[in-house]
């Protein structure tokens, strides 16, 4: 896949290929070791010509990041992009967080086209632009060189639907870990630019309500078993930051009471410990088909 883009220097066209861009887009991996969310955005940004977007640090639990847009005339517009101040997660974590909002961010200067449900149906809107982002945010960590996992997907109560319902899309019948995914949505967004702004030929099509995770997720389930310390453990890893002083094993029971029951049930319960464990397996073993 390539696209044209004129050069500044002899106004000749040129083509650039979708890693080229991706590449430049990355730049160098940032270091884990004293990782600044706020300075790798910025320079994000810089590189994908939307350095005028304010970076900010807040008080913004329960969030970590989100981009702060308003709808102005029929364009969407990024006011702000906010990172969560002294955010203690690991450094793996917060890295993909600043993928994940400089993806969001590429909507900024875009079209609403008028016939958008994008403000009547805000909520399905936000799972499909999760998914794209979340995927694109997993895409990215792969290609800065980073292992992927064993890290849990934000929004992995909408990935472990959409991404099997996805995999009925011819253009996503292929796509197998979470990556694959996020390949073609970061393809779509950062080179073809309109076609996804409000999702509306995955929400009009796709019966997210009507998928049956249990059935689903049967095939999984004895990869669950097999594998239960090691996703016990990523799902502690990932939740540690918020677990009181000397409450730790308390809280690992309370994992491995919802892990259990969960799989025994098929279905989240005492705690969201299936529905992660089943996002993180299947980024380890692929999207199985639904
Ligand atoms: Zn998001």
């Amino acid at each position: 896949m390539a696209y044209i883009s004129n050069t500044e220097s002899s106004g000749e066209k040129q083509y650039i290929s979708f890693e080229d861009v991706v590449n430049y887009f990355l730049g160098s991996s940032p270091n884990p070791e004293n990782f600044n969310s706020k300075q790798y955005c910025e320079e994000l940004l810089g590189r994908a010509n939307l350095s005028e977007i304010p970076v900010k640090l807040g008080d913004i639990v329960p969030h970590q990041g989100y981009n702060q847009v308003e709808v102005d005339e029929g364009i969407l517009k990024v006011i702000a992009i906010f990172f969560r101040l002294n955010d203690p997660r690991d450094a793996y974590y917060r890295i993909k967080t600043v993928l994940h909002e400089c993806y969001h961010s590429k909507l900024h200067e875009l079209e609403i086209p008028g016939d958008s449900d994008f403000l009547q149906n805000k909520k399905l809107w936000t799972v499909w632009e999760e998914t794209a982002t979340e995927t694109a945010a997993f895409y990215m960590m792969d290609k800065i060189g980073f292992n992927t996992k064993n890290l849990i997907p934000s929004y992995w109560e909408f990935l472990i639907k959409t991404l099997p319902l996805l995999k009925n899309n011819e253009e996503f019948k292929d796509c197998k870990y979470l990556s694959d995914f996020g390949k073609v949505f970061l393809e779509r967004r950062f080179i073809h630019k309109s076609v996804e702004v409000n999702w509306n030929e995955f929400s009009s099509v796709i019966d997210i309500d009507g998928f049956n995770l249990s059935e689903y997720a049967l095939q999984y389930k004895e990869e669950a078993y097999a594998k239960r310390n090691e996703l016990l453990e990523i799902i502690f890893e990932m939740n540690k930051t918020i677990i009181p002083d000397g409450k730790e094993e308390e809280f690992k029971k309370r994992f491995a009471h919802s892990f259990d029951s969960g799989w025994e049930q098929l279905k989240d319960f005492a705690g969201p410990a299936f529905n992660m464990s089943l996002a993180i397996l299947m980024n380890k073993m692929g999207v199985l088909k639904c």
